[in-house]
């Protein structure tokens, strides 16, 4: 399942690229700015701002498919989500004229996903860009994934992927051959924080890239710095540390909290449990840069 297909995206690896976004994740970290890719399945997002008021289309579509999860209340469409099933959800997709109501997650066959893929391939060409897959986690559909980037560097597509590597090594194993740069994610090098904070195994993420290390051919690591998580020299040390350990990493990003994505909480009916703040400590980042100037040979760089 699929959420997003971005044309013409500058930014998750080089040149000009187009950028799946697949569904499900398998970790949940509190800082996440994409909460509607972490579910599997498909999720409803509601604006009761771009709400119409004395429009009923959406009662009026799940009436007719027997859903009683949306109703209106004192003239306020009232969502309850628990009460629509993945099927409802389809019928659901299109009927909002304002997207005030609106579905992420859509079901696709990879031939279909593979001919919107292959749109841009002149500009790929012209620029040196590609195809990165991103999500969620995309190695949560590691089948998926495997198959179109395959089928992409037969057409001389590179290929990129976006990951926190939380995922079985077979899923890492099974689609390293056909994938040229990894832009994956290394957030902490303590176990039990990390447990703590984004309810994951760093054990399996750190044994990953172990073991993908000698056979990928670039590993960029991206590590999202976030206040009160690893905010501090001596974190962002042991993650440096860890990443110049890698044979194919030369490349590593520092990429400060940002709150751009809290809204979508709301509109998911999510608690928001992180920072309201975004981080500003230029000096740790800089320090950060300097510490890995004159111990290894990564290229640190802060991207916004
Ligand atoms: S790994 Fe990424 S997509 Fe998954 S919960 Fe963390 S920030 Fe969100
Ligand atoms: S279809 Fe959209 S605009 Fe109309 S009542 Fe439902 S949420 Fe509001």
């Amino acid at each position: 399942m699929y959420f997003n297909i971005q044309r013409f995206s500058t930014h998750d690896g080089d040149g000009i690229r187009t950028i799946l976004f697949l569904k499900g994740c398998s970790l949940s970290c509190p800082w996440c700015q994409n909460p509607e890719s972490r579910s599997e399945k498909r999720s409803l997002l509601f604006d009761q701002r771009s709400c119409l008021e004395e429009c009923q289309l959406c009662i009026a579509a799940s009436h007719k498919i027997g859903c009683t999860g949306i109703s209106r209340e004192n003239n306020q469409i009232i969502v309850n989500r628990k009460a629509i099933n993945q099927e409802q959800l389809i019928a659901l997709e299109n009927v909002c004229p304002t997207q005030a109501l609106s579905v992420c997650g859509q079901q696709a066959e990879s031939e279909m996903l593979f001919e919107s893929l292959m749109k841009d391939k002149p500009f790929y060409d012209q620029s040196q860009g590609g195809v990165t897959f991103s999500g969620g986690e995309p190695l949560m559909q590691a089948g998926l994934v495997t198959e179109l980037a395959k089928k992409l560097k037969q057409n001389n597509v590179s290929t990129a992927i976006e990951s926190c590597m939380h995922v079985p090594w077979k899923h890492v194993e099974q689609v390293a051959p056909y994938i040229d740069c990894w832009l994956a994610d290394l957030k902490h090098t303590d176990d039990e924080k990390f447990l703590s904070w984004a309810k994951g195994s760093l054990k399996r993420i750190k044994e990953n890239f172990r073991q993908l290390a000698p056979i990928a051919k670039r590993i960029v690591i991206r590590v999202p710095v976030v206040s009160g998580f690893n905010d501090t020299i001596e974190e962002l040390q042991q993650i440096i540390d860890f990443a110049a350990s890698l044979e194919s990493c030369q490349e590593l990003h520092l990429l400060p909290y940002h709150t751009l994505g809290i809204n979508k909480y709301r509109l998911l009916d999510m608690p928001y449990l992180c920072s309201d703040k975004p981080l500003n400590n230029p000096e740790l980042l800089e320090s950060a840069q300097t510490y890995a100037s004159k111990h290894t040979q990564l290229n640190v760089i802060v991207r916004g």
